[in-house]
């Protein structure tokens, strides 16, 4: 039986990781959850999984949740109760499914608890990828990849030595507005950014993929993850999200990781490596039905956010800790109607240009990087 804490439960890669959970009682157990503000949803995971610790954002729905839930229940708020869930003395291990850099310190007191982590919070690495990573080898930690991009490097690359690689090949769906020029950007809705072609996602990774910030994200991701140099990560647009990534060898040869796309099949796996359980049969890749599978070149013209990420990843130190917190302030602006669309890039741009580089930032230095850059975002008045 394999015990897991579960952060980010009410949330969409959360729900789904209740998915496989339900689907394989037998060997997995719930013990610990936490949710941000969603009571309701929150109730309904306690009635059918029992877990012996349950954490929320508020102190006041914690309060109303503590008289309701069966005794011997523990149930936490704020950090705190993030940090506790994250370290759970009866969890095996923590799937980081929270939004945001929020996840970052719950992260490291996993890894110092000797916790396996399944991260599908990419925020975590792109925010602190160099303490989060050295973290884990001092450790000996496992830090399984749940984002599809990842899980198919990390299944391509099972066997394999990674310095065979030539090169990491990212896919990317386009997002919502894949075929729109520039010009066809300027005053778009919050409805039509939250509307996404292949994958079913939360609000913020969603507009993460209309911006092609979410694949600059992951290619920070990948980098801390399989420790490869930004020049040997490339992107390449694939409209139909079937090949989840794909990994180059020096030999030439190139090594894919096919899939309909479904995150309980990449969260499953993490659940499971090294082993695999059987799935659903519905749902499976039929190729012959597909006919096509189509490729081109990113256009880093039209999706000025990659390029920031690139940029971002190559000088180091704080400059990703700037990137990241000034995108999740940028997005909640946009899907609050603050600011336009293209706006999210304007105040990435701005942000980046204003900060000045910490080589090595230490812990201290990133919350508070983090805290100054989403003031900055949040204060900014575009006009
Ligand atoms: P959602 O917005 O759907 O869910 C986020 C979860 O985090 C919810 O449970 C939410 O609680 C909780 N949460 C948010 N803020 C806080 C906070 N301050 N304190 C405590 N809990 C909080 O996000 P997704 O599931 O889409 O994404 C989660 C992570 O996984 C992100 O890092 C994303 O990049 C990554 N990811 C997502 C994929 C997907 O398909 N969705 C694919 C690959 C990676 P509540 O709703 O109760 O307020
Ligand atoms: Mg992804």
């Amino acid at each position: 039986m394999r015990k897991i804490s579960l952060m980010g439960a009410t949330g969409s890669i959360g729900m789904q990781t209740l998915d496989v959970i339900r689907e394989n009682k037998e060997q997995f157990e719930l013990t610990a959850i936490s949710a941000g503000r969603n009571i309701a949803e929150t109730r309904k995971i306690i009635q059918e999984f029992n877990p012996r610790l349950v954490s929320v954002q508020l102190k006041e729905d914690a309060e109303v949740l503590k008289n309701e839930v069966a005794h011997g229940t523990k149930v936490l708020w704020g950090e705190e109760g993030l940090l506790e869930t994250a370290c759970h003395q009866d969890t095996d291990v923590l799937v980081n499914a929270v939004l945001g850099s929020v996840g970052l310190f719950p992260t490291l007191r996993a890894i110092e608890a000797g916790k396996t982590i399944a991260i599908a919070n990419k925020e975590t690495l792109v925010t602190a990828g160099h303490i989060v990573m050295e973290a884990a080898a001092r450790n000996q930690v496992s830090l399984l990849p749940v984002d599809s991009e990842h899980s198919a490097i990390f299944q391509c690359l099972q066997g394999e030595n990674t310095k065979n690689i030539e090169s990491l090949i990212i896919t990317a769906s386009g997002g919502s507005f894949r075929d729109r020029t520039r010009t066809e950007l300027e005053g778009v809705t919050v409805d039509e950014a939250l509307n996404h072609p292949n994958w079913s996602m939360g609000a913020k990774i969603t507009i993460d993929s209309a911006t092609m910030m979410n694949k600059g994200l992951e290619v920070i991701e990948a980098h801390w993850l399989f420790g490869i140099p930004y020049e040997n990560i490339k992107v390449l647009l694939h409209r139909e999200s079937i090949i989840h990534s794909m990994v180059e060898f020096h030999d030439s040869s190139v090594m894919a990781q096919l899939g309909t796309p479904d995150m309980r099949v990449p969260i499953q796996y993490a659940l499971t490596f090294p082993d695999r359980f059987a799935r659903p049969r519905g749902g499976r890749l039929n190729l012959a039905e597909i006919g096509k599978l189509h490729f081109e070149e990113m256009d880093f013209e039209r999706f000025r956010c990659l390029e920031y990420c690139f940029e971002a990843g190559k000088a180091g130190g704080s400059m990703p800790a700037v990137l990241n917190a000034a995108n999740e302030a940028a997005v909640a602006r946009f899907l609050n109607g603050e600011i336009s669309f293209l706006d999210i890039e304007t105040l990435i741009e701005k942000s980046l240009t204003k900060h000045e580089l910490i080589k090595q930032p230490d812990l201290e230095a990133i919350r508070e990087i983090d805290s100054e850059t989403r003031r900055f975002v949040n204060e900014l008045n575009l006009g």
